[in-house]
């Protein structure tokens, strides 16, 4: 078998993003994180890069070879030493990071718990998805169910001995979750479950005991259509009221999909309540389903978005160490002494540099709405929290579809700095791109991210969130294009004009909608690309400017310092130009998507 690719965690970049542009500090000051001292945070993110680096990413090509498979015992059988790698994790009782302590939990910051899911999921995607999934059943659990459900099964999945799923998507119901069937009759102290999920992640494996499934059904009075969903803990085995094991529940793993990409994480077609009906627990109230399921959704999309950045770092690690490697002739301007490395032709240090700029404000985007995320919840001023529930509601599309888009685009270009041994699945880079390629479809498709942020946080208010956003930028590019150091000043005016595109754009979609709403909804991929460049330029120049700062203060660390503003400067005349083009197609596109009958555009079907 080919050896595994390395990956060392980029501890200091994360490091630096912790306490500069998410502001850890403030956020371990929060009620509630009185244990995130900084001892505690580095000691966390020090053993958890020893996890991803030595336990978990030796597993990421093997998974890949292997694959989970469906055994004659009826059970996902996951590749070797992956029950190894989670046990190391049950026991250092890593599951529990972010949760509260009353139930096992560390009550340690959401914003801590990102930087371990960005090292777990570069380190091995298809094993890290499961500890991700089962965080977010575990937050749904702990906001809306019962003291009973919560005693029952918080404490075990908090632990990691049992895990969590999300069972949403039905063959008819995917992007549309108004057309779910699945039903759940009343019977007693709990409901008969019966239907058919699909594609559900983890959804059978032999890593743990049980498993605890957050499923979606109908009511058997429940009005049609969104409002009329509900949610419900379906476990795998009962659970006695003393915690052990009972019967085996009717929830069946009928098969595995087999996939493009993360074939270690076992993606199955599960069948309810063959023989009268699998026993569920109602979660919350009848027929808010969709809405508790939203916050294992939101907690899934940003994680999601993680996945971007995770499997672009990973990517670009392999493609940076592949192009010091290669030689292939002289590169331009070479003199004696100097690397032949491919890494020094300049169509190679445009990649990597895409690359790496990209990867930056990608991070800066998602620890800043991580550390958001801490302060709605914990902030003890309602202000800040709304405050900061606003700006997580809003970057939360916007980083979902962005950091996804842009991660296959780096996957890709590794492949591409790779030449043909990037096509070649011996190298692993092929690897990363078919892996990053399900994350722009799962947790909502981008389109469905595009039309989230369209109706929900643009339409919605008026434009008033986007626009107070873009007013922060505003604010800091205008500062900086004024700065003595020539980089900055070129990003601060770079950034100035990428957002007098975005307002632009927005003012047209607050038009266009009234008009036809249709004419928004065909531009909304674009208006979320666009805002995802401004968001990524918005972080980079934040990031250069405290760079420059401390070089200025005397900062010893010169050659991690001065390389962010070049890193900033790179995306400012690379990547933020592109918004005027991308307003241009908001704006004058939709028209030649939309002004014609689908005969005319695409012929007679
Ligand atoms: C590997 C894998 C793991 C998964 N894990 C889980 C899981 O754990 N739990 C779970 O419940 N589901 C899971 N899913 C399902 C996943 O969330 C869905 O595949 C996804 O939501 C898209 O639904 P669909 O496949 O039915 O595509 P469709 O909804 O049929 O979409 C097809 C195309 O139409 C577009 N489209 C659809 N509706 C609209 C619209 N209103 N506006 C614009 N464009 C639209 C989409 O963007 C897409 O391009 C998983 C899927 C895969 C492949």
């Amino acid at each position: 078998m080919t050896a595994a690719t390395p990956y060392t965690p980029p501890q200091k970049e994360i490091r630096f993003v912790l306490d500069h542009l998410a502001g850890m500090a403030d956020v371990a000051a929060l009620p509630g994180f009185e244990d995130a001292s900084p001892d505690m945070v580095d000691s966390i993110l020090g053993e958890a890069a020893k996890i991803a680096e030595n336990v978990l990413a030796p597993l990421n090509r093997i998974g890949d070879i292997q694959g989970a498979k469906l055994g004659t015992d009826g059970v996902a059988h996951t590749a070797e030493g992956w029950g190894v790698a989670w046990q190391a994790l049950v026991e250092g009782g890593w599951n529990g990071l972010p949760f509260d302590p009353a139930h096992g939990g560390m009550g340690l910051p959401n914003l801590l718990n990102t930087a371990v899911q960005e090292m777990w999921h570069s380190a091995n995607m298809a094993f890290a998805l499961c500890p991700m999934l089962t965080q977010g059943a575990v937050n749904a659990v702990q906001l809306y169910g019962s003291e009973a459900l919560k005693d029952l099964y918080l404490p075990r999945m908090i632990s990691g001995e049992w895990t969590g799923t999300m069972n949403i998507t039905e063959p008819q119901a995917g992007s549309d979750l108004a057309a779910t069937r699945s039903r759940a009759v009343p019977n007693g102290d709990h409901y008969l479950v019966t239907g058919q999920k699909i594609f559900i992640t983890y959804g059978d494996h032999d890593l743990t005991e049980n498993i605890v499934h957050l499923v979606l059904a109908r009511l058997p009075d429940a009005p049609a259509g969104v409002k009329g969903i509900s949610l419900f803990v379906v476990p795998k085995f009962l659970v006695e009221p003393d915690g052990s094991l009972g019967a085996r529940n009717q929830v069946k793993c009928v098969s595995l999909e087999h996939k493009l990409g993360i074939h270690g994480s076992p993606t199955a077609v599960l069948s309810f309540g063959d023989e009268g009906g699998a026993a569920g627990f109602l979660v919350g109230e009848p027929n808010r389903g969709l809405e508790y399921m939203f916050t294992m959704m939101n907690h899934a999309r940003l994680n999601v978005a993680m996945q971007g950045l995770a499997i672009a770092e990973r990517a670009y690690q392999q493609a940076l160490a592949y192009a010091r490697d290669r030689v292939q002739g002289k590169p331009l301007g070479w003199s004696e002494g100097q690397s032949k490395g491919i890494v020094n032709h300049p169509d190679v240090r445009r990649l990597l540099m895409g690359m790496k700029a990209r990867i930056e404000a990608m991070r800066g985007i998602l620890y800043t709405a991580a550390a958001a995320v801490d302060v709605a919840h914990h902030h003890a001023d309602e202000a800040a929290r709304d405050r900061a529930a606003l700006l997580v509601d809003l970057l939360t599309p916007i980083a979902k579809g962005w950091c996804t888009e842009t991660g296959q685009q780096l996957a890709s270009d590794s492949v591409q700095v790779h030449g043909g041994m990037g096509f070649i699945e011996e190298t692993g880079a092929a690897q990363h791109l078919r892996d990053a390629r399900i994350t722009t479809i799962y947790e909502g498709t981008t389109a469905i991210q595009a039309n989230d942020l369209i109706n929900r946080k643009i339409l919605r208010d008026g434009g008033v969130t986007a626009n107070r956003l873009l007013d922060e930028i505003a604010a800091l590019g205008g500062e900086l294009s004024g700065h003595a150091d020539d980089a900055l000043r070129v990003t601060g005016a770079e950034l100035v004009s990428a957002v007098h595109e975005a307002r632009q754009a927005i003012a047209w979609v607050l038009t266009a909608a009234k008009q036809d709403p249709r004419l928004p909804a065909a531009a909304s991929v674009t208006l979320l690309e666009l805002m995802g460049v401004v968001a990524g330029g918005w972080q980079l120049a934040r990031a250069a400017k405290v760079a420059v700062g401390r070089l200025a203060e005397g900062d010893a660390d010169t050659a991690f310092l001065s390389a962010k503003p070049l890193t900033a400067h790179f995306y400012a005349t690379h990547v933020l130009p592109k918004a005027a083009a991308l307003r241009a197609t908001v704006i004058n596109g939709s028209a030649s998507v939309m002004a014609l009958s689908e005969e005319q555009l695409f012929g007679a079907a």
